[in-house]
């Protein structure tokens, strides 16, 4: 790890690669689409460690320059930092894991970004609740499990070397395991194409009495697997950090508009108030404040990226509609938020938002 190419979340680095990522992101139009380059610059630059323990082999940056990080990130290239919030919940998972022997044999390569890993576990937590039955199904046999059904939402399963999946016991019981992409009985389904972030390459994997050992068990059996060690949490702060992201980079095409333009100054002055505002309660929440609290701060969060992803839209007039153009983009990545990790009281805060009544 030589400490030249570490970027710390002040460094002139971090501009730099978010500059390239920025210049990138008009490249991702379609599900056919994935950003390999990026993702290879983020790991040329260290990014993968940011996010995880040094005692693990990660630069272990600590909950405020995550956000930090993140912010910037999401600013430059929405859809590389969804795809990396994925990646880092899979190796959270597995490095918060007791699971030693999957920890030593995964986590090294997937820190040098030569391996990629991703999670589908929203059916244990904000997918598919409502059916009454396990998407994914896990029936004990000996040695291992064997899994039967599907998760619905994988992004970049087709790139993936390994999948961290969440599955059910008929008792009720979850598991989470890191299994091997390929083989086994799994097939990947193709991506679907999106309102936006299709280059997400998100799409279901399906499972077909598929054998898992149970050395690939990261987590359980036990209730509400979820709960438990760190990564891919829903409604948590990681999903704020994106929206005020890319309200970031709505903010900032304000700001060089008001330049030429002196009538957008006043709005702009406030979203620049909101938007500071909602930057330090971030970083407060992440440092553990309890005043901050993560849902108010989400609500925040989902109501600002879509209005100011709007006023910049209205600020490019018939120009910024065109496709291709960046407001337009962010206006419907500003959508993501309605829908991408919302537990039920997100859902009712996002519903109360937008018909105008106190939640
Ligand atoms: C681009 C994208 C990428 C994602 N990537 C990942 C990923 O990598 N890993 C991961 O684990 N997850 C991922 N997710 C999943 C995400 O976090 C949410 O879990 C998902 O958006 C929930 O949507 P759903 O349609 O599955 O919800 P569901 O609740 O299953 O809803 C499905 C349908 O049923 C209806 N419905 C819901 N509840 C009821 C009810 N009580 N009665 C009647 N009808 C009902 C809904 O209106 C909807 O039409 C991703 C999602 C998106 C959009």
């Amino acid at each position: 790890m030589p400490s030249n190419e570490i970027i710390t979340p002040d460094s002139p680095q971090l501009g730099e690669l978010c500059a390239q990522l920025n210049e990138l992101a008009k490249f991702l139009p379609t599900a056919q689409d994935w950003p390999h380059e990026q993702l290879q610059i983020c790991a040329r630059m260290g990014v993968f460690r940011w996010f995880v323990a040094q005692e693990d082999g990660g630069y272990g940056w600590s909950p405020e320059d995550v956000v930090r990080g993140y912010l910037e990130l999401s600013a430059a290239c929405l859809t590389t930092t969804f795809i990396i919030t994925q990646r880092t919940g899979a190796c959270r998972r597995i490095a918060s894991s007791d699971n030693n022997g999957l920890k030593r044999m995964l986590l090294p390569d997937l820190l040098t970004g030569e391996t990629f890993a991703t999670v589908g576990i929203s059916h244990l937590t904000t997918s598919r609740q409502h059916l009454g039955k396990p998407a994914l199904l896990a029936t004990e046999v000996e040695d291992g499990y064997v899994l039967d059904g599907m998760s619905p939402w994988v992004t970049g399963a087709k790139s993936a070397d390994t999948l961290v999946v969440g599955a059910a016991m008929e008792d009720g019981r979850q598991l989470l395991m890191a299994i091997p992409a390929r083989g086994i009985g799994i097939e990947i389904g193709e991506p679907a194409e999106l309102v936006a972030l299709s280059a997400s390459q998100t799409g279901p994997v399906s499972f077909d009495q598929a054998f898992c050992p149970a050395e690939w068990v990261l987590s359980g059996p036990s209730e509400n697997v979820m709960k438990k060690g760190k990564g891919a949490n829903t409604g948590g702060l990681e999903t704020s950090t994106l929206a005020v992201g890319l309200s970031t980079a709505a903010y900032r095409y304000l700001v060089e508009q008001q330049v030429k333009r002196s009538e957008f100054a006043q709005p702009t002055q406030h979203f620049e108030v909101e938007l500071e505002q909602l930057k330090q309660d971030l970083l407060a929440a992440a440092g553990g404040d309890p005043e901050c609290d993560p849902l108010q701060i989400r609500s925040r969060a989902n109501s600002l990226v879509l209005r100011i992803t709007q006023a910049a839209l209205s600020s490019a007039k018939g120009a910024g509609y065109i496709e291709g153009h960046p407001v337009g983009r962010w206006c419907r990545e500003a959508l993501f938020f309605l829908v991408w990790s919302c537990p039920s009281n997100v859902l009712s805060a996002n519903l109360c938002e937008l018909a105008r009544i106190e939640g």
